[in-house]
């Protein structure tokens, strides 16, 4: 032949060949060529198509090879297209290399004719069957091959059923169906201009030619311009016609779905469903309730061998879970399609474990199938899968998990509330460092502001406590004590729930299912890490964090933000003390009161990762964090600055009533005397005086504080060395609690990091105070105290001088929020939820940044970092801490930048230890 070949019967096409076969050809070819019984059918190519919508007309021959084709279709059936007594159905569908919803739907039935019509009335016995199969072939004839507008059918539908009074078209009868083919048929002449032929091989051919036609139809034009789906990707749409089978031919017949092993749980045995004497449209109807699929052992046995057989052919040869239809006629077991099993992610899991205990498959298939971020769901509450209630709104889904409690407004009445047993979800305007002890208290956080790297997302994500921000359908009103959710009002104490998965915010309590870490996934993970070359530490600021991650599998602690344990609300006086103080004497006085406090905080953090090693991070945030608002100051100065009048009129209340009438302040004496006796005792008390002058000062403090831009301003090491006392105490406090371990036995690997580096020279002189320290410390206690010093690179001028940086530092950890901030001069705190959205959907930006490492811009200034870091210092070791280090695809590009480590709030983890391990071996596949 010299012509290509156009059409390929499924014993005969190329399986791998999706570009010339379409996906969906190329597996009805595979699963024939495998063994499994697919009903008798070709593919025409998509060569065929790009020659006929290059020439407007069929490329010759292709009618020809069709019809040969039909031909063995009916050897092999034993039927006969257009056959009166046992007529040859087929199914025509499109089929390109890429799903592509929005091109030509299926036509079924193609075959029938008024006379093919009596005899598969005939075969089946069943009237109805035959007349509902042929009003279905007429609409979908009619609307894909010949482009009759469907209301026009619909039209004709409800009239009939108005006519013969039903609702649903299940409840027609045969002579219903009968006239609803009838005027189906009138309508299809209405619009086409003639009548619907009977010849089956016209009807074919029209259908043909509308499928191909179809590739380039507006709605798969547009789908693929939106997908950017090139022709590279996929060229024109293949052709599949397959025999139709009935699985309502009898008590013999069946139609039903199955998963070769339990989609929920990954257990291995087979599940699905089925429905005797029935076709596929009765299950999709909900007309009968299907059985399920274990109940065919007793029902029908030697179909169910049948059944098992094809479950363990489709495994075998997909190597995955197989979701599948088939339909039983006449006895026999036909498969009409699979595709991989969707699965959660405990049964994802579980099979991967499970298949490659069978010998099904390797190891790094086991560890590649599951994609990283499923593991989430395996570590936090969700919402119970059968829940049907309203989101009021929805937000940024910015902390996964679920939760439901009583509203609260602020911190502090979530710590009482959280005391007294209660369930409370803290809902703010956006949160702020001493909204801590709030954090701790409630079961999630709910805010109107900030993305996803805001505040209250990074300490929530990194307490594994569910968040949603930014969810700006939220008012809330403080004074009133209500929020307005959505169309809700809710007050203080009203019940909600919040997914941080989804974003979502729903009034009253739903069930949450509990998250578990079980025996299989622990097993996985053990895999991952003997196949991951990055090593994978956490993101935890707290003792019961740390134990957390380590039972996570964290190698350590990759960041501890050291400024979280001064939030505690016992502790934050002192701080406070310490940030009002005017001479550094008595800084040093409040430091004193701090420095216990500290050491003991970070003995806890070494002994819960004993063995591994913490680093610290010094303080890093501005002052002004820890302290009051200047709005709230001034409003509580108000406040009590309105006390102290009051108190003042009471006292001349007696000498004002005279002015109204002499004799009056004697008609009170008795209550007047009492209360001017006690406000006095009050007054003497002086605790109103001292309340104001100790917020004035605090609020002339908080003015000497403010700044423009705090967040580029007077923090991070700036702070470090313009008040060196503060850094001299944590690094005091760490080494001390390192060298009190030690004594105890605990092996503990202490590591200090300086923030918002951005010159070798702030290195240096933080490391003059670390060497200045240490050999007092390691004399009183009697231990060495190895203790290593890095920095974070988190400025743009680190990664331009990291070869100067590495001069000092003996590591680097990328904070990749600040860092992406910094390149990009987008506030993390602003950018997502006011002009990045827009950026996104307009496609300025491909992805939120903040989410999604930018590989270009930011990855770029990483690469370089790290080159010029490790050309000082070869052995320099390098690491991420921002919140792309726990997100698959950043740990991807910093496995092949060559960092040496990744760190991330706990409940990421064991999605690092899984992307680590994936972005290894895609090293491996593609070397
Ligand atoms: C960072 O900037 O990436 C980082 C880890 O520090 P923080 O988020 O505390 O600013
Ligand atoms: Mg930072």
């Amino acid at each position: 032949m010299d012509r290509p070949q156009f059409v390929y019967s499924f014993e005969k096409g190329d399986a791998h060949n999706k570009m010339l076969l379409g996906g969906k050809g190329a597996n009805l070819c595979a699963m024939t060529q495998i063994g499994l019984d697919v009903p008798p059918g070709f593919v025409i190519t998509t060569e065929a198509c790009l020659a006929y919508l290059d020439r407007g007309q069929l490329p010759a021959g292709l009618v020809d090879d069709v019809r040969a084709h039909i031909v063995e279709l009916e050897v092999k059936t034993g039927k006969r297209f257009g056959d009166e007594s046992n007529p040859l159905l087929v199914s025509v569908r499109s089929g390109s290399a890429m799903s592509m919803p929005g091109m030509m739907d299926t036509i079924l039935n193609l075959g029938l004719s008024p006379a093919t019509l009596k005899g598969l009335a005939a075969r089946t016995g069943n009237p109805r069957f035959a007349w509902d199969a042929y009003r279905r072939f007429i609409q979908l004839f009619g609307k894909i091959a010949m482009d009759v507008p469907d209301a026009a059918f619909d039209a004709a539908m409800t009239e009939t059923k108005r006519k013969h009074g039903v609702v649903h078209d299940v409840e027609f009868t045969a002579d219903a169906l009968q006239e609803l083919a009838q005027a189906f048929l009138a309508v299809y002449r209405e619009h086409t201009g003639r009548p619907l032929g009977a010849d089956p091989y016209e009807q074919l051919e029209l259908s043909i030619q509308a499928v191909f036609q179809s590739w380039n139809g507006k709605r798969a034009v547009d789908y693929r311009r939106q997908f950017r789906i090139t022709p590279a990707m996929a060229n024109g749409t293949a052709v599949n016609v397959c025999t139709m089978v009935f699985g309502n031919m009898g008590d013999d017949s069946a139609t039903g779905v199955g998963f070769t092993r339990n989609p929920a749980t990954g257990e291995n045995v087979m599940y699905g469903e089925y429905l005797v004497n029935a076709q596929g449209e009765d299950v999709v109807a909900g007309i009968r309730t299907p059985k399920p699929i274990a109940a065919m052992a007793q029902e029908m046995p030697g179909l169910y061998r049948q059944l098992l057989e094809l479950r363990d052919k489709l495994e075998a040869h997909y190597k995955e879970v197989q979701d599948f239809e088939f339909t039983i006629e006449r006895g026999r077991l036909y498969c009409l399609q699979t595709r991989n099993g969707k699965m959660n992610a405990r049964a994802m899991v579980t099979t991967s474990v499970g298949m490659f205990e069978e010998g099904l498959i390797s190891k790094g298939q086991a560890l590649n199938r599951i994609n990283a971020l499923l593991l989430e769901q395996l570590l936090v509450p969700t919402l119970d899968p059968t829940h049907e209630a309203r989101s009021l709104a929805q937000g940024l889904p910015a902390s996964p998990g679920a939760a439901s409690g009583s509203i609260v407004f602020d911190a502090d009445t979530a710590e009482q509330r959280g005391r007294d047993g209660e369930a409370v979800i803290l809902v703010r305007e956006e949160t702020k460092p001493e909204d801590i002890h709030g954090f701790f208290a409630a079961q999630g956080i709910l805010t109107s502001r900030g993305g996803k790297t805001s505040h209250a997302a990074v300490v929530a994500r990194g307490m594994g406590k569910p968040c949603v921000s930014g969810c700006d359908a939220i008012t809330i009103d403080v004074r009133e004590r209500t929020a307005r959710i959505g169309d809700a009002v809710m007050h203080e104490g009203d019940i909600i729930t919040i997914d941080g998965t989804t974003g979502n915010v729903y009034p009253g309590r739903i069930p949450t299912v509990e998250a578990q870490f079980f025996d299989e996934l622990a097993t996985l993970l053990t895999w991952a890490d003997e196949v991951a070359r990055l090593e994978v530490m956490a993101n935890a600021d707290t003792p019961r964090d740390a134990a957390r991650a380590r039972a996570y599998g964290a190698k350590g602690i990759g960041l501890c933000r050291s400024e979280r344990m001064f939030n505690d609300p016992q502790r934050l006086p002192t701080v406070r003390e310490m940030i009002l103080a005017d001479t550094p004497a008595e800084r040093r006085a409040a430091l004193t009161k701090l420095l216990p406090i500290q050491r003991a905080d970070f003995k806890g953090i070494f002994a819960a990762m004993a063995g591994l090693p913490v680093t610290v991070r010094l303080l890093d945030p501005p002052m002004h964090e820890f302290l009051p608002t200047a709005s709230q100051l001034e409003f509580e100065i108000g406040q009590l600055r309105n006390l102290q009048r009051a108190t003042r009129s009471v006292a001349e209340l007696p000498d004002t009533l005279k002015l109204l009438d002499p004799e009056l302040p004697r008609d009170y004496v008795d209550s007047l005397g009492k209360l001017q006796r006690s406000l006095g005792q009050y007054r003497e008390t002086k605790r109103g005086d001292v309340a104001l002058e100790r917020r004035e000062a605090m609020l002339k403090k908080v003015h000497q504080l403010s700044e423009v831009n705090p967040m580029l301003g007077h923090r991070g090491v700036r702070l470090g060395l313009t008040f060196p006392e503060i850094y001299e105490m944590q690094i005091r406090a760490i080494l001390e609690a390192a060298a009190e371990c030690s004594k105890e036995g605990i092996d503990v690997h202490p590591e200090i990091m300086v923030p918002q580096v951005c010159a070798a020279e702030e290195l240096t002189r933080v490391k003059a105070m670390v060497d200045a320290l240490r050999p007092e410390i390691e004399t009183r206690y009697g231990v060495r105290v190895p203790c290593k010093f890095g920095t974070m690179v988190e400025v743009v001028r680190a990664c331009m001088r990291a070869a100067d940086l590495a001069q000092v530092a003996e590591f680097f950890s990328f904070g990749t929020n600040d860092l992406t901030q910094a390149t990009f001069s987008f506030s993390r705190e602003d950018a997502e939820n006011k002009f990045l959205p827009h950026y996104i959907e307009s496609g300025v930006l491909p992805d939120n940044p903040f989410e999604m490492l930018d590989v270009d811009g930011v990855g770029r200034l990483m690469q370089l970092a790290v080159e010029w870091g490790r050309k000082t210092r070869p052995g320099l070791v390098v690491g991420i801490c921002g919140e792309h280090g726990g997100q698959p695809e950043a740990i991807r590009f910093c496995h092949n930048a060559g960092l040496d480590y990744v760190s991330c709030s706990a409940p990421r983890v064991p999605i690092a230890r899984l992307a680590a391990a994936q972005a290894a071996l895609k090293e491996r596949e593609s070397t």
